[in-house]
């Protein structure tokens, strides 16, 4: 889960980092009532996740009730890139005299976490990156081992941090690593990371990333979750308990385990086909669950061929296809049906679904075969 940069303020503030007193706001009223108790001036910026939100108009400083009202009535339902301004996020503005640009997150390929520090920040870090890679310090830390004073205040000189910020650079780099494993974050990010002209280190910015298999030790997080912005049909597999992602192919894929929901994106993908999804039944298939995800595949007009890949393990392949075949008198579906049924029964399947087999309910016995002929369905439609 992504946060909003307000949240990630919040979370910022339970480890300890500093960040401007302020609040959320949905309104130009409640936008001026916290430009007011944050103190003027005052900086409105744009709840979107998409960066570049100052150069979009998105934030705005106010020195007064007049400037705020103004600006809020600007920002709130601005388009910025797509995203509709919903909320903004009004504190106390900071007198600048140093951005900085500070990261935790996985290095996947390493299987280390990764520090990221620049005295080059408030600008895209990635335009850094490609013109002047120089200016950012990288260090891997091993998750066992930890980060230590030692080694940050040695990123903090090598990363060219002026004197003045080092010890609040190195303060705040020690709260962050903090929050990014207790916190069990993907991603936590500053930037900028400022040093005020009163000689104070604080974050301008919060951009941080939740990882969602540890939601479970995180009741906390669920008013942040109610915020997150599904697309239509996300929302309906979420709301099915499904483990749905969208993708941009022609072929509807419906697997029980995520294990084989994407040998079945490969094998599609190695005969030449795209998946429309990633769909993971979970552990059960009932006719309830087959039923949602083919009401849930259906939505996509990009679907031109469904295929539903099978294995019985402790689910019963005969009671699976009792269930597609229930689920299809539900649900009106609009493309062909490709289904590869294996393992536990899967002899008792194929002869209940025998009676049913049409040019738009095909039984393969091959999850190779089965992406074929849903491949080939595809093209021929392309064809005619
Ligand atoms: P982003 O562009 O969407 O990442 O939004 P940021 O929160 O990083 O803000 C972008 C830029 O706006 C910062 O780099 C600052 O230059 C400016 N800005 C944001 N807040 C303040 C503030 O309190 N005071 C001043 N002077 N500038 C600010
Ligand atoms: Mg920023």
């Amino acid at each position: 889960m992504d946060l909003f940069e307000y949240q990630g303020k919040q979370f910022f503030a339970r480890y300890g980092i500093p960040t401007s007193p302020g609040g959320v706001a949905e309104t130009v009223e409640e936008s001026v009532r916290q430009a007011v108790a944050a103190e003027f001036p005052a900086v409105i910026k744009a709840q979107v996740q998409v960066g570049g939100r100052g150069k979009a108009g998105g934030i705005k400083i106010a020195g007064n009730e007049e400037e705020a009202r103004a600006h809020a009535q600007a920002i709130l339902g601005m388009d910025i890139k797509g995203h509709l301004v919903k909320r903004v996020w009004v504190e106390h503005a900071s007198d600048i005299a140093k951005e900085y640009y500070a990261s935790y997150t996985l290095d996947r390929s390493a299987k280390l976490y990764l520090l990221m520090l620049s005295a080059k920040g408030g600008v895209d870090i990635e335009e850094v990156a490609a013109t002047d890679p120089g200016a950012i310090v990288r260090r891997h830390i091993d998750p066992v081992e930890g980060v230590d004073r030692e080694m940050l205040e040695e990123a903090v000189e090598s990363a060219g941090i002026d004197p003045e910020a080092r010890q609040g650079v190195a303060d705040v780099l020690e709260a962050l690593y903090r929050a990014f494993v207790e916190g069990d974050a993907d991603l936590v990010e500053i930037n900028p990371l400022i040093l005020n002209t009163a000689g104070k280190v604080h974050a301008l910015d919060a951009k941080v990333t939740l990882d969602d298999n540890a939601a479970f030790r995180h009741p906390e997080w669920a008013e942040w979750a109610k915020t997150v912005e599904y697309d239509g049909r996300e929302r309906l597999a979420k709301e099915r308990g499904l483990n749905y992602i969208g993708l941009s192919g022609s072929v509807g894929i419906i697997a029980n385990g995520a294990g084989l929901a994407m040998s079945t994106l490969d094998v599609v993908n190695q005969v030449g086909g795209s998946a429309a999804n990633f769909l993971d039944l979970g552990g059960g298939a009932s006719a309830d669950t087959m039923a949602a995800a083919l009401e849930v595949i259906n939505t996509d007009e990009n679907v031109e061929a469904v295929l539903v890949n099978i294995f019985g393990g402790i689910v019963r392949c005969d009671e699976v296809a009792k269930g597609i075949l229930e689920a299809l008198n539900r649900v009106e579906l609009r493309a062909p049906m490709v289904i590869r049924l294996d393992g536990t029964n899967a002899d008792l399947a194929r002869e209940i679904l025998a009676p049913h087999v049409s040019p738009r309910l095909v039984v393969e016995g091959t999850m190779l075969a089965a992406a074929r002929r849903a491949v080939e369905i595809v093209n021929e439609n392309k064809g005619a």
